[in-house]
């Protein structure tokens, strides 16, 4: 029986325990597994290799993702390491202006010392991506919408452009998670996501997942995650499912709240511009609508001239300053400084991540509270004449 996607969230991937019938996947806390002869073992031998908590969540997120294969790793980042361990030396990838600092990171300091190259464009400008294009490229990279000004990339159109060019389209789907958006069903080859942020949801684990649905790439990605071993713990794999049991009420409440917060914000006065896919007069606002199921949580502002930013930060009392996203709280940052801090102020500005821009991740707390926080903020923030 085919479920939908808030059945899913509950009854996807591998559903309960075969042996006891406990209704949760049990927490199979084992390094290696038994063995009844020489080349005779039960399916799993090491836990690198193969866990059975961890396997039920990558069926549960190549579910979602209406995907066919998933692979689970200890972070977001691990995930992309693993990924871009697909390209030798020479290739070159294309990817999204906007993204989040640890991508571009490893990016240029890690897998640049291998020869791996990379191309910055606005991938939300298709004229940008064909012109990018020639033989080394191997792969386009996006995050929609991206991080941390919320641009939105046209997947479907990308994914044409990829595939007529012969190159892979990689997409990290962690701002939206399966719930809003399914990017292999616009067309991309390969979807990444931090777990750690909305499919965790509650700010207490690391994770990172990939999943495809080619066969052949599917097998050279487990051949990566098992050579490089950056797998998902089974005790995290456990408090992932967990999580995604819940993501879909949880993602309701979190776009609700930050369609009222980015209203407010707009009519507040306070700021002199809103980035926010979910509002009509953004950019994105026509393309979110076609190819994902809502705009989001994330919100990223710059206040009025009139206000100190910094003190701002420092006023607020239910919204936490911290990295990260996607957990039930409230959370805001500075991405200059903390989650784009890795990104060279010249390319910051270039791409249009100002040191005055606030990250607001809207928790599921009453928004008249979440309103009332940042409104004594900033008016408390307000520079002395
Ligand atoms: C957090 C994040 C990552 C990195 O994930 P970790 O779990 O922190 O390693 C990658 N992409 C996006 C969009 C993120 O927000």
């Amino acid at each position: 029986m085919s479920l939908k996607k808030n059945s899913l969230l509950i009854h996807g991937g591998i559903d309960g325990d075969e042996t006891t019938g406990a209704v949760n996947v049990p927490v199979y806390q084992t390094s290696t597994y038994k063995q009844d002869g020489l080349g005779k073992d039960r399916g799993w031998e090491y836990s690198r290799t193969g866990n059975p908590t961890r396997a039920a969540l990558e069926k549960l997120i190549a579910d979602l993702e209406e995907g066919d294969y998933g692979l689970a790793f200890a972070s977001g980042l691990a995930a992309i390491n693993t990924v871009l361990s697909l390209f030798q030396s020479g290739d070159k990838l294309i990817v999204s202006d906007n993204i989040y600092g640890g991508t571009f990171r490893i990016l240029d300091n890690v897998f640049n010392n291998f020869g791996i190259t990379y191309e910055i464009v606005d991938t939300s400008d298709a004229s940008q991506i064909e012109a990018a294009i020639d033989e080394n490229v191997k792969a386009i990279y996006v995050e929609s919408p991206a991080n941390p000004l919320l641009t939105v990339t046209d997947i479907a159109q990308v994914a044409k452009i990829a595939h007529a060019n012969d190159k892979l389209l990689i997409v990290d789907n962690t701002f939206l998670t399966p719930y809003l958006q399914r990017p292999l069903t616009l067309g991309a080859d390969i979807v990444i996501h931090s777990g750690t942020k909305y499919l965790g949801g509650h700010s207490d684990t690391i994770s990172g997942f990939v999943v495809v649905k080619d066969k052949a790439l599917s097998e050279r990605l487990y051949y990566l995650q098992n050579a490089i071993g950056g797998v998902l713990a089974p005790w995290d794999s456990f408090l992932i499912i967990r999580g995604i049991k819940t993501l879909g009420v949880r993602m309701d409440r979190h776009v609700e709240n930050a369609e009222k917060i980015a209203r407010w914000l707009v009519d507040s006065g306070y700021v002199s511009k809103v980035y926010y896919p979910g509002l009509e007069t953004d950019p994105g606002y026509e393309i979110q609508k076609r190819q994902a199921d809502g705009p989001g949580a994330m919100i990223s502002f710059l206040l009025d001239e009139q206000y100190d930013y910094k003190k701002f930060f420092e006023t607020l009392k239910v919204i936490t300053l911290a990295e990260s996203l996607g957990g039930v709280e409230s959370l805001v940052c500075h991405p200059a400084s903390m989650t784009h801090a890795a990104i060279p102020a010249e390319i910051r500005k270039e791409v249009g991540i100002a040191d005055e821009l606030i990250r607001l991740s809207v928790g599921i707390e009453d928004v008249e509270d979440l309103i009332a926080d940042l409104e004594q903020a900033i008016l408390d923030s307000k520079k002395a004449k």
